[in-house]
């Protein structure tokens, strides 16, 4: 995968591409990227990438030259997926971070000040994307959240260690609680069937646990999660408990 970033401040990127997971998936091919510091298309003889809004009003608005020209220059045949980092998008979610995983090039754009012209959303944008709703100084961040969400499910990411099939929202549930060393902790202990050996009742008890957690904390998720007759009667007498 190849992914382009066009922003005003590449440098915000830094410490998160170059750590950790992210760090080890660039130095393994998993995907490249490069910044495009927009400013540096525009026509304007200072180099500005934004003006008043028409018809009055606070802020400053991008302007579409820049982005127009830069568009041009990466992406040439409209193939990518570009992305437009938005407050008014579509929510992420781990679905859209699945869909994402699949492309060979995608786009970043992250706006500014008020935002964009509108003339950008309507004619460069695959995909406008929300990381939530409240609204942040810049793009930066929330392509930064996306490119976290997507990159970690290309292949060879994450070792065997540190799987992504069952974590959370992939099935539409929560995960399982997890326990580690030592099995008695001040007094506090490790569920037993935990260290029972017996994968199937382990298997079971995540699965219950899962059901649980969901329930309580995010039932809007179940209605989409794949349930047995029997988990569905299950979770129906232990929401009467
Ligand atoms: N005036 C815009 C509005 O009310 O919808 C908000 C503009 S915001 C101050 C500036 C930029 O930050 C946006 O263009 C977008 O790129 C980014 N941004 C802010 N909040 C975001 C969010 N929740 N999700 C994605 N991008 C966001």
């Amino acid at each position: 995968m190849h992914i382009d970033i066009l922003t005003l401040f590449p440098e915000m990127f830094d410490g998160v591409l170059n750590s950790s997971i992210l760090k080890r998936a660039q130095n393994n091919g998993a995907f490249s990227h490069q910044f495009i510091n927009f400013r540096d298309y525009s026509e304007n003889k200072h180099n500005k990438v934004d003006d008043y809004p028409y018809g009055g009003g606070a802020g400053l608005v991008l302007t579409p030259q820049p982005m127009f020209d830069a568009m041009a220059t990466i992406d040439p045949e409209n193939k990518a997926r570009v992305i437009m980092m938005c407050p008014q998008g579509e929510p992420l979610t781990q679905a859209k971070a699945e869909e994402f995983s699949k492309e060979k090039h995608l786009v970043f754009l992250c706006g500014h000040y008020e935002g964009y012209d509108e003339r950008i959303r309507e004619n460069l944008v695959t995909d406008e994307i929300s990381i939530g709703d409240y609204v942040l100084t810049g793009g930066e961040l929330p392509a930064m959240v996306t490119m976290d969400a997507v990159i970690r499910l290309l292949p060879g990411v994450l070792g065997n260690e540190q799987s992504a099939p069952g974590d959370s929202f992939s099935d539409h549930l929560l995960e399982h609680p997890h326990y580690t060393r030592p099995q008695n902790f001040r007094g506090m202990e490790v569920p037993e069937v935990l260290t029972s050996g017996n994968h199937a009742k382990i298997d079971e008890w995540r699965r219950k646990e899962s059901l649980k957690r969901t329930a309580s904390r995010r039932p809007d998720l179940l209605k989409k999660a794949e349930l047995t007759d029997s988990e569905k009667e299950w979770l129906d007498q232990w929401g009467k408990t």
